[in-house]
């Protein structure tokens, strides 16, 4: 089933019902921005932001590297240009970045940074929880030899498949970077969300990583942007890449207004993403034939494996309920977020309990 059935099947049975409303569990990228997010962007003072004069977008820039504890942010359209003009920044023709082949910057952007940067990737197998190995790292960097690309920079991930990242393995694989000569970027387009699951910092999570890309339209619930953030000649030299990709906006003011709200009101609440992921996993391990996966270092997700048979039929059975969950397989991802309401919770536990039930009256009916 393609997601846009499930969601059109979604939306008809909530308009036919008094929910009226779609569970949307895809991704934390599906909320609508909040009347009062939208209020900031009503309020929002304006200018032409390709000229430097937009002092919203200003405050968001200074507001987020402050927070991320650098010098220097910028404004981008999404967490893939961020990405993007990063790795332009870093990195030359014919050099190099070493990621996790699972990550976002290497397998999720179109290979953005071969196609327009010439920059080749290089990606490492990740651990259960999503981090790269030290001594691999390490061993990927190559030797300066005219027959080799040049490793530049190392891309770290947090959190990577909803996992709050190993600390300690960031920070030796940042100081061996360094001390190697490469510099270290973080996707940390969820970071904030490891940063409330570990009570730390956000700023103390990125300290080792020279750049940070932070997401402010997912779990933060803008409709648009992110944020990169680094040293002032670093993010000096970026503004050329966004001009170069097209990532130069006018009043975009009323843009990061929004991310500006959210870093206020949208980043403590991020806990009850987490307890209703935990919830959900709680609800749902109690049905047998439906795997659920979810670490102690899960944050706002958790991945359900249902059985081949009721893959189709589960994800169908839910979508009647106004339920829309990804189609993924074997195993479903869930992502919780603040369009999502502890009685949205038990309503997707128990829709899923009548699934089941369902198909065991079938199976015993069949039997009989
Ligand atoms: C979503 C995501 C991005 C890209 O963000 P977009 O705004 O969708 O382009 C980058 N990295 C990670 C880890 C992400 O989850």
């Amino acid at each position: 089933m393609a997601m846009y059935e499930g969601m059109k099947a979604a939306q008809q049975t909530a308009r036919g019902s008094n929910r009226r409303r779609v569970i949307d569990l895809r991704s934390d990228t599906v909320t609508v921005p909040s009347t009062a997010m939208r209020q900031a962007m009503v309020e929002a003072e304006v200018g032409d932001d390709v000229y430097g004069d937009d002092p919203t977008v200003e405050a968001l820039q200074i507001k987020a590297a402050e927070i991320l504890g650098k010098e220097a942010g910028l404004f981008l359209p999404s967490g893939t240009q961020s990405n993007l003009v990063a790795l332009m920044t870093h990195c030359q023709r014919g050099e190099e970045y070493i990621a996790g082949d699972s990550y976002h910057i290497f397998h999720d952007e179109a290979a953005g940074a071969a196609v327009l940067g010439s920059i080749s990737p290089i990606g490492l197998p990740t651990d259960a929880r999503g981090g790269l190995s030290l001594e691999a790292v390490e061993g990927a960097i190559k030797a300066d030899d005219p027959h080799y690309a040049v490793s530049r920079l190392v891309c770290l991930e947090n959190t990577s498949g909803g996992r709050v990242q190993d600390q300690d393995n960031i920070d030796s694989i940042a100081a061996m970077a360094h001390e190697r000569g490469l510099s270290v970027h973080m996707d940390g387009a969820r970071l904030m969300n490891a940063a409330v699951a570990s009570d730390c910092s956000p700023a103390h999570l990125v300290r080792n990583a020279d750049t940070v890309s932070l997401c402010l339209s997912k779990g933060l619930g803008t409709p648009v942007g992110s944020v990169l953030c680094g040293p002032h000649d670093f993010i000096k030299r970026a503004l050329r890449a966004r001009k170069m990709l097209g990532g130069g906006m006018r009043q975009a003011g009323v843009l990061a207004a929004c991310g500006l709200y959210a870093l206020e009101h949208n980043v403590a609440r991020l806990a009850e993403d987490h307890r209703h992921a935990a919830r959900m996993a709680e609800g749902l391990a109690q049905f047998p034939a439906l795997k659920v996966i979810r670490d102690p270092e899960h944050t706002n997700m958790l991945f359900v494996a249902p059985r081949e048979e009721d893959h189709t039929a589960l994800l169908a059975h839910l979508a009647g309920e106004g339920i829309v969950f990804g189609s993924q397989k074997p195993s479903i991802r869930l992502v919780t977020h603040l369009d999502i309401t502890d009685e949205d919770v038990e309503t997707v536990i128990s829709t899923v309990g009548d699934y089941y039930a369902k198909t065991k009256q079938k199976l015993s009916a069949a039997g009989s």
